[in-house]
């Protein structure tokens, strides 16, 4: 192990004991070998390794991919609509956008944030490691921690939830500066997909540094449970669905092992230009709202997306 990583000595989801941690394959994370294990506990798969602040550092620097401005697609307006209509749906009463305090939590850029404001929301979004050239009125340089409690009646995480080295900490967090009758919407890779199952260190969500850890819906209704969520929940699978999602492995350590992979028949059927195609296609669906609503209905209904959309309120 190197000075940028430490190991988990308890589920990150659970707590329970490393021990009850079944292992799955292995990946590399920071350059070093590491395991991705699932605990029997709770369900959460997760890398048994995970960066210490030095590591995070050198992760979340300022040219993070996050971090860069590219311009608002209609595919990401109605993808933003369409994640806004379910958060509505468990708030209760009738209320406004306009009446309604959004913070969106690891907001990388700010593009959710705009999007929510155009559409009437009162938003803003933070980033503990949000460049100084991008705060504004709006982007925060600041964690939920640093937020004010009872101020917020929406929490939004959009692919956060893979990178927390501290969950507990940072879901007690969001609970403590949501109102009572909140909801907090999180999107993140789903850990019992088909695609993790089957492509195993080859799963494409496995393949960056900063991915760390992989929910299912059991174990964030445990944990979410126990920092205070006490309300319904509701959850979507969605993403791309089996058998994409798989890319190059940076499981292998030894420059023979690389070149022995990428030399095989199944490696070249897999090349990342597919994956790139797939992704195109999958935005030329998401600009027609009717079309991909029915894609994703598909996806959850026959369980092959790679990527969970989760809902839960505060309260009952
Ligand atoms: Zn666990």
């Amino acid at each position: 192990m190197n000075q940028y990583l430490r190991r988990f000595h308890e589920c990150p989801g659970c707590g329970a004991s490393s021990s009850e941690t079944k292992h799955l394959f292995n990946v590399s994370l920071l350059e070093t070998f590491c395991s991705v294990g699932q605990c029997s506990s709770c369900g959460l798969v997760y890398k048994t390794f995970v960066p210490t602040k030095e590591g995070l550092e050198r992760i979340y620097s300022n040219e993070y991919v996050h971090f860069g401005t590219d311009t608002i697609d209609i595919a990401d307006f109605n993808t933003a609509k369409q994640k806004l209509s379910k958060v509505r749906k468990a708030l209760s009463g009738k209320r406004l956008p306009n009446e309604l305090k959004l913070l969106d939590v690891g907001c990388g850029s700010g593009n959710f944030v705009r999007i929510a404001q155009n559409l009437g929301y009162q938003a803003e979004g933070i980033d503990p490691y949000l460049p100084s050239q991008l705060k504004s009125k709006y982007l925060h340089n600041k964690s939920p921690e640093d937020i004010l409690q009872n101020s917020y009646n929406i929490a939004v995480l959009l692919n956060v939830a893979e990178h927390l080295d501290q969950p507990r900490q940072m879901f007690s967090a969001i609970r403590q500066l949501l109102k009572p009758d909140g909801v907090m919407l999180l999107t993140c890779p789903y850990g019992d997909s088909y695609a993790r199952r089957v492509h195993q260190a080859y799963w494409g969500h496995l393949a960056l540094d900063e991915h760390l850890l992989f929910w299912t819906p059991r174990s964030l209704t445990k944990l979410l449970h126990e920092v205070g969520f006490q309300g319904k929940v509701s959850y979507r699978i969605a993403g791309s669905p089996f058998p994409y999602g798989r890319v190059k492995s940076q499981v292998f350590t030894t420059k023979e092992a690389e070149t022995e992979v990428q030399a095989s028949s199944e490696y070249k059927e897999h090349k990342p230009t597919l994956q790139a195609q797939v992704w195109q296609f999958a935005r030329a669906i998401q600009r027609q709202q009717i079309a991909a609503n029915f894609v994703r209905s598909m996806i959850h209904l026959t369980h092959t997306g790679d990527y969970l959309e989760y809902v839960i309120k505060v309260g009952k």
